[in-house]
């Protein structure tokens, strides 16, 4: 893989553009390289999505402090996981209010304020569900440790303006670090002011001028059934509030797949094993086994050989997003007995001469009259 590529570069903005510059610049090349106006191009569909995950650090206050200090390493990751976008849905989704919402397109679409309260944070959780849960999909309730609006000052953080004390306006600080390779000057979003250059005149007592106060709070969120581990769901603006009036981040639900003891997941199907009287593979018979929605009944053909796999239709998962459901596959281990009473091993016994007395070549005529 290519290094990345700067991500001021890639949009065609220097380091000290607005929020507004940035955004414009983005909305530009989003235009020019977006996948409906270029089908099946490949390079067109590359620079579009550089230039959405471009756009979705640099138009973040916190992100983009973030990326000024440490580049591309202080992203967890860039492209990957719940803060990159794998697929064309979430970057749609992400930038909902470019390309959806009231019909504008590309030309419309509401005017943002120039530069306001920093968003605030998103949230990470990951969920355990069992096998059942994903089988059935499940209503989960999470508790939470968020930041929310303070409710004296209404998220205001107080009354009055002024310009902060600690960055002189600026919205940045400079920290001058002795390391090992000499001095190095970092510049950071003020601590004081969260970048915005402004402070509170009349802090709120109750948030100490933040406009917001940590909470416990307990959101109920409904999980499609087939959901695998690694996949997450976005809940818009259940993160933390942004300081001093800032929209909400978003909580991420990280799905998580507790294994079960007796099945495998594979896709949709489900593995498993059972064991079954040699007795009843030789005979054939009804055994019962397991699935996600109790016992079924499972018939087993006279000759049946140990290890042989058999498929229960529909009896898997479902299939997320789809009507599909995957198939349930059992594999039938002969069992053999450790201990029998007196009767059993006489039977048995009787059985073992008359298998030894038959003329050689009888076990596989034997196969062949039970296939
Ligand atoms: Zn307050
Ligand atoms: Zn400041």
């Amino acid at each position: 893989m290519a290094a990345k590529r700067d991500y001021y570069e890639v949009l065609g903005v220097s380091k000290d553009s607005d929020v507004a510059a940035i955004k414009s610049a983005y909305k530009k090349l989003a235009v020019q390289f977006h996948p409906d106006k270029n089908p099946g191009n490949k390079q067109a569909e590359e620079k579009f999505k550089e230039a959405s995950e471009a756009y979705s650090v640099l138009s973040d206050a916190e992100k983009k402090a973030q990326y000024d200090r440490f580049g591309h390493a202080g992203m967890n990751g860039g492209g990957a996981g719940p803060q990159g976008f794998s697929n064309f849905e979430d970057i749609f989704s992400a930038f909902g209010d470019i390309f959806g919402g009231g019909g504008g397109g590309f030309g419309g679409g509401g005017r943002r304020a120039r530069s306001g309260p920093p968003r605030g944070q998103d949230l990470q959780i990951a969920l355990t569900l069992t096998l059942k849960e994903i089988f059935s999909g499940v209503s989960k309730k999470i508790k939470l440790k968020r930041y929310n609006k303070c409710k004296t000052c209404e998220g205001a953080g107080g009354t009055g303006k002024q310009t902060c004390t600690t960055c002189g306006g600026a919205g940045q600080v400079r920290q001058v670090q002795n390391s090992f390779f000499g001095q190095v000057v970092n510049v950071t979003a003020c601590p004081e002011c969260a970048g915005m250059g402004t402070q509170i005149k009349s802090r709120c007592k109750d948030c100490s001028g933040h406009g917001r106060v940590q909470e416990e709070a307990t959101i109920s969120v409904d999980i499609p059934a087939g959901v695998e581990e690694g996949q997450y769901l976005t809940l818009r603006g259940e993160g933390n509030r942004g300081p001093q009036g800032g929209a909400a981040g978003d909580l991420i639900v990280i799905i998580h797949e507790q294994k079960d003891e007796f099945f495998e997941r594979r896709g949709a199907d489900l593995h498993c094993s059972v064991e079954v009287p040699f007795t009843t593979l030789t005979l054939g018979g009804d055994i019962r086994v397991p699935t996600l929605e109790g016992e079924v009944e499972l018939k087993v053909p006279a000759g049946t050989q140990s290890e042989k796999q058999m498929r229960l239709r529909s009896k898997g998962l479902p299939e997320l997003n789809s009507h599909g459901q995957g198939h349930l596959y059992v594999k039938l281990h002969a069992h053999t007995p450790q201990t029998l009473g007196a009767r059993e091993t006489e039977l048995l016994r009787e059985l073992k001469t008359i298998w030894e007395q038959q003329p050689k070549g009888f076990m596989d005529k034997a196969k062949a009259f039970f296939s």
